[in-house]
């Protein structure tokens, strides 16, 4: 008689696992690793197959056949690259690509029906998506036997057994594990490693149905119960289940060990990270369930077990459910009259609808509920049918619809009799000026439900984490917690000079890499971060003129929308630097508030209305990020750096004078040794010193935004437009196109030589000078002695004199290059070396 079977441990791996073949190749040696103890193999599709499947169904119904024909193209080549490169030439490899064949083959084929139907029903749907796991299963097999070990697939159909509900089948536990045991164990037994498609199960009538989106999760640990598994291995993209989504709060942390029902809240409430339903056949096993990293096989990532550890944090983890509406039946006549609550939630499950969050206040004059936004308006049609003859005799007002609403969960055994919890929660989201609109507490007290505007949901994600201190779980950060990744904002010259600087950045502990460039017509990003050849290419392509958005992998996208992207996955300490000159004020907010840290060298967005400067950086200091703006004057000379030492130790500035620009500084030097007007500014044009039109500096604009910023440190309240300035551009010049005023520009060599030849007559040197006080700035031209030590300055010398309480007989002068790439970018990356803590 066969003994009693050493129960298996069950290995699924995820889409991200299964990638490429180099992916797969590591599942392999993942399994190999585990063997000889028995084991079961479930796997999802390969990375973006399902999508890809699901959305080619639905394109298919609306006749876009071409799309589809491109779509099996392109997945057919996926599957077949990686049959090839993992199974050597041979019969199996042979048969493994006339199944891959055959499967896109009947794709197209099913596709045409659908264009012509017009038609698209859950079990075709299903059909169709199915063969994204029988591939990567057949595939996996295949390569597994390749790698020397005994193998099995065994197709999903035969081992999980389900209710039948296409889209979202339940399975159905006691005729699984009859079927189950019956497909597997012989296999097992044999020594052979079963390899199952995830995701799939069949009907009662035998048809391939899917157990709802992510549900390879649940196909792993159905097998674990059904096969009186002790262990089950989810292999993901993530180092383990995380205090929250790395995506939305970048500082997230692995938890060691949850416990199965705070692992299934969160799930069943929104985390991605599993399948909602995955623990329910678990839920009272002795069973670990581990979340564990691919990239990491040696780590044992997050163990999901009835074990109860971590005492000291009464919250573990946060997630958020997107596009909820909220319901709310009111009126004074509901007091009181029952079943009015039973009959708002028989209209709702009526429709098929989950109610995801109950309140009634105790006065009974309101129930309020929240359901997926999409299945709102269907929710409410239905409440109105039940209650139109409570609504005409008007005992009920009315059914109210809220949108656009997003559910905080907030989950943690240990809420339950700790009192002050919802508090500290409350006050978290009070304090980040977030508004709670409905709130719910399970009677389990194991989470915390509570409804806000949909776009406040990451803010609010990130003010809880931060209030509970879950960074500090001590599992360990999603990344290396001593990495900055930086954005680039503007990819010109400073940004083509900082790049390298960035990546050659070498101190102990920390790392910098630049893992996003955009400019005007779109972007590059790899979450890995950009290697210093290819931000080499990059560069070399841009200065050549090719736009980031035609450059390899690059993406077309406003600047907003890129950073809103970028700030979607999981960066370790963001830092958006802004190289611009535009006005980019609210693509800056839009990095605030996902939590990336900004650094300017554009004046733009600090000289902006007082207003918009103050709301920036309100923006700032609420989403608890730091606004650094160094390089914005002076270039990479210590000047905002300086005040802010005097005023951090008790001095008072009244009074900043100088010279804060470095191109007018060079022009008047060059013009002072006699060098033709239009000689000199093009000589400072090609070494990179003026602004992007030359005339932003002749002007006096750029000295007026210099001025500004630092009016606005000593507290100047006025605007822009409050400044005198003095314009150097000759009458009529303004109106020129740029390539126009730059080849019209030896007409005003004769008046420049003269004014020069005016001053030296006077003993004195032209300067561009400004006064900034708190009550006024004043910006121009002024004839400076030829002793005094302004006018000692040489090249871009910058100069900036201080006048505080402290140094007030003799002011504080600070003098140096104050124009050009390379310092300014020193200027810059002095600013990011800060804020990744160096
Ligand atoms: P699989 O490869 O098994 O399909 P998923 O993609 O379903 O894995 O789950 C992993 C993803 O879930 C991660 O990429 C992560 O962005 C997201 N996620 C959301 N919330 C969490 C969380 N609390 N912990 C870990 N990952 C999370
Ligand atoms: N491939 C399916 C999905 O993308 C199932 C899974 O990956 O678990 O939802
Ligand atoms: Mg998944």
């Amino acid at each position: 008689m066969a003994r009693t079977p050493r129960p298996p441990h069950i290995h699924k791996f995820g889409g991200a696992s299964l990638a490429n073949a180099a992916a797969i190749r590591q599942a392999v040696e993942i399994v190999l690793a585990h063997r000889p103890a028995p084991l079961v193999v479930v796997v999802s599709a390969m990375a973006g197959v399902t999508d890809a499947l699901l959305d080619g169904a639905a394109r298919a119904a609306r006749g876009d056949v071409g799309h589809v024909r491109a779509t099996a193209d392109a997945l057919h080549a996926q599957h077949a690259a990686a049959a090839r490169a993992l199974v050597p030439a041979g019969a199996g490899r042979d048969e493994l690509l006339r199944h891959v064949d055959a499967a896109f083959a009947e794709l197209e084929q099913v596709a045409g029906g659908l264009a012509a139907l017009r038609e698209l029903t859950p079990r075709t749907t299903d059909y169709l998506a199915a063969r994204g796991e029988r591939l990567s299963a057949r595939i996996f097999a295949a390569a597994l036997e390749a790698a020397g070990c005994p193998v099995a697939y065994v197709d999903a159909t035969a081992v999980v057994q389900t209710d039948g509900t296409f889209g979202n089948a339940s399975p159905d536990l006691r005729r699984t594990e009859r079927s189950a045991r019956k497909a597997l164990r012989p296999i097992l037994n044999r020594g052979a490693v079963p390899v199952v498609p995830g995701f799939l199960g069949a009907t009662p009538d035998g048809q391939v149905a899917t157990l709802g989106r992510g549900g390879s999760d649940l196909t792993a640990t159905l097998l674990a119960r059904v096969l009186g598994a002790r262990e089950v291995s989810l292999w993901k993209d993530v180092p383990g289940l995380l205090t929250a989504d790395p995506r939305v709060v970048p500082d997230a942390r692995v938890v060691p060990q949850v416990h199965l029902r705070e692992a299934a809240e969160l799930a069943y409430y929104g985390a991605k990270v599993l399948h909602p339903r995955a623990l329910g056949p678990v839920m009272k096993r002795s069973v670990a369930v581990r979340i564990r990293p691919f990239a990491e096989p040696a780590s044992l990532g997050t163990e999901i077990s009835r074990r109860r550890t971590l005492g000291e944090y009464p919250v573990k983890a946060l997630s958020a459910i997107p596009e909820q509406a909220l319901l709310t039946v009111t009126g004074s006549g509901m007091l009181g009259v029952p079943g009015i609550a039973a009959r708002t939630f028989a209209a709702v499950h009526h429709e098929g609808i989950s109610v995801s969050l109950i309140t009634q206040a105790s006065s009974e004059h309101s129930i309020c509920f929240s359901v997926p936004e999409a299945s709102a308006e269907r929710a409410r049609r239905s409440l109105e049918a039940t209650f139109r003859p409570e609504i005409a005799r008007e005992e009920i007002d009315g059914i109210e619809l809220q949108t656009g609403l997003a559910t905080l969960v907030v989950v943690g055994l240990g809420m339950a009799g700790t009192p002050g919890i919802a508090a500290r929660v409350f006050a978290a989201l009070a304090e980040a000026r977030i508004n709670v609109i409905a709130t719910a507490q399970g009677s389990s007290e194991l989470n915390l439900s509570i409804v806000v505007d949909g776009a406040e949901a990451p803010r609010a994600q990130r003010a809880v984490h931060a209030a509970f201190q879950l960074s500090k779980i001590g599992g360990g950060a999603v990344d290396h917690p001593d990495r900055s990744d930086v954005v680039l904002l503007g990819f010109g010259q400073i940004g083509r000079t900082l790049a390298p600087m960035i990546a050659k950045v070498k101190q102990d502990a920390l790392t910098l890499r630049i893992v996003a460039l955009i400019d005007r017509s779109g972007f590059v990003f790899d979450a890995a971060g950009l290697s210093p050849r290819r931000l080499a290419a990059l560069a070399a392509a841009k200065a050549k003129g090719t736009t980031l958005a035609k450059a390899p992998a690059g993406g077309r996208r406003g600047a907003t929308e890129a950073v809103a992207f970028i700030a979607r996955h999981a960066l370790s300490n963001p830092i958006l630097v802004d190289l611009t000159a535009d006005d980019t004020t609210e693509t800056l907010k839009a990095g605030l508030g996902a939590g990336m840290h900004v650094v300017l060298a554009n004046k733009r967005p600090v000289t902006a209305s007082k207003r918009s400067y103050v709301e920036l950086r309100a923006a700032a200091q609420t989403h608890g990020r730091r606004l650094l703006h160094e390089a914005t004057v002076g270039a990479g000379l210590p000047i905002i750096d300086t005040y802010q030492k005097l005023v951090e130790s008790g001095d008072r500035v009244s009074k900043i004078e100088g010279c804060p620009s470095g191109t007018l500084g060079y022009l008047f030097g060059e013009l002072g040794r006699g060098t033709p007007f239009s000689t000199a500014l093009r000589g400072a044009i090609a070494k990179g010193y003026p602004e992007p039109d030359p005339r932003e500096d002749l002007s006096g604009k750029d000295v007026a935004r210099k001025a500004l910023i630092l009016g606005r440190l000593i507290g100047f309240a006025g605007e822009l437009t409050d400044i005198a300035v003095e314009s150097l551009v000759p009458d009529g010049a303004d109106q020129l196109a740029l390539a126009a005023f730059l080849r019209r520009l030896d007409e005003y060599d004769a008046a420049w030589a003269e004014r020069v030849a005016a001053a030296a007559a006077r003993g004195g040197v032209l300067r561009y000078r400004a006064i900034v006080t708190a009550r006024s700035i004043r910006v121009g031209l002024v004839v400076v002695d030829a002793s005094s030590p302004m006018a000692s300055l040489n090249g871009t010398d910058n100069q900036f004199i201080f006048t505080t309480m402290r140094y007030r007989k003799n002011p504080l002068v600070i003098t140096g290059p104050g124009a050009g790439p390379a310092v300014t970018a020193g200027g810059i990356l002095n600013d990011v070396l800060k804020l990744a803590g160096a």
